[in-house]
């Protein structure tokens, strides 16, 4: 069977033509399947559409998470929900076209256990995929592992991939690093990116710097490195530059004009205290975000909770358990908050 998994905020304009779109596109696949609808936590009309579409349609099935958790719970959510073989990863927006899926299962098919979808061409402003282009290219040079560029989460991955992203147990959850992570085998195949079918993007700048950091936070430890190799650097000229200024106060020397001994210098001082500073600074925050990472991870919280659910009898897979963990809140857990419909 064929999963196919589909997260949405605030996208009630566009479920009925996507669903149409799926709907003409299975019809060539031959295969059964599924589409798990992820409402991540809407407050528009994407609930009440996706539930009148999937009582008429029993292969349409939603998962309503408690609130708005955000893009990666969302995806979360639906990976551990899913029951195919084969999982699907899509966009509601209809920016990643149904009619490309054929290819990638014929791909898993073939033997790869994912194949994930690398975008040649963007139908979005000029700045935004600039901001792309370079962040992709960022990620790559920075990560322990290698992340291949321009692929975000539309792919194709079989029961192996799937349940060994399921197994991994941390909460901040950047898929694209989680799935090149995972290994196996896997390769990309290319498409063009569409531009939305409806409504206006979702990711607003703060949930796109916030999944910039995860996924260079989540997978390199470089930075912290890089603050390390600037405070060894910066210590070298300090050094360096406090000898000089010793040495001209005793020996009483000018060099540039300048003598420690007149009242001159002020500037200068200024400027190195403040530049110091703001490098302080700027390194606190770097190690910060590191830090609350951590924070997140110790809580434990579980990545999503789910409100409610129409078509979804089965319960989801049960990540593997840590041994020695604090015990959180497994999807199965989280289940007996639903309230069905
Ligand atoms: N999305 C979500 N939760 C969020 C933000 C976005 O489930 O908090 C979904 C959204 O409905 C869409 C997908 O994630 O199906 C990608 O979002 P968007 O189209 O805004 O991102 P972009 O394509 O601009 O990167
Ligand atoms: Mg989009």
């Amino acid at each position: 069977m064929i999963s196919i998994i589909i997260p949405a905020f605030n996208e009630g304009d566009g479920i009925r033509p996507l669903h149409q779109r799926l709907t003409d596109c299975a019809a060539a696949w031959n295969e059964d399947y599924e589409v798990i609808l992820v409402d991540d936590g809407s407050d528009d009309d994407t609930y009440a559409v996706a539930a009148e579409i999937a009582w008429s349609d029993p292969r349409f099935k939603v998962v309503s998470l408690a609130r708005n958790f955000g893009h990666q719970p969302a995806v979360t959510a639906g990976l551990e929900h899913a029951r195919g073989d084969l999982v699907a990863i899509l966009d509601a927006d209809l920016q990643d076209p149904p009619e490309e899926l054929h290819r990638f299962f014929r791909k898993c098919r073939e033997g790869y256990d994912i194949v994930y979808a690398v975008r040649t061409r963007r139908k979005e402003g000029l700045l935004k995929r600039a901001c792309y282009k370079v962040y992709y290219r960022l990620l790559a040079s920075l990560a322990d592992i290698r992340i291949p560029l321009d692929a975000g989460d539309f792919c194709v991955m079989n029961r192996r991939a799937v349940d060994a992203l399921n197994a991994l147990p941390e909460r901040s959850r950047f898929i694209r690093g989680l799935r090149s992570w995972v290994g196996l085998r896997q390769t990309g195949l290319a498409y063009e990116r569409q531009a939305r079918a409806a409504g206006t993007p979702k990711y607003t700048f703060r949930k796109l710097l916030q999944l910039g950091l995860d996924g260079i936070c989540n997978f390199s430890a470089k930075p912290l490195r890089l603050i390390l190799l600037a405070g060894v650097a910066l210590g070298v000229f300090s050094l360096a530059a406090a000898l000089v200024v010793l040495v001209q106060y005793a020996a009483d020397w000018t060099i540039w004009g300048y003598n420690p001994r007149d009242q001159k210098g002020w500037t200068s001082l200024m400027l190195a205290v403040l530049f110091l500073s703001s490098a302080q600074l700027f390194c606190l925050g770097i190690i910060g975000e590191y830090v609350g990472r951590l924070f997140d991870e110790v809580k434990g919280r579980p990545v999503y909770l789910v409100g409610r659910t129409v078509n979804l009898n089965a319960r989801p897979r049960r990540r593997r358990k840590r041994r020695g963990a604090t015990r959180r809140l497994t999807p199965s857990a989280a289940q007996d908050y639903t309230d069905g419909v």
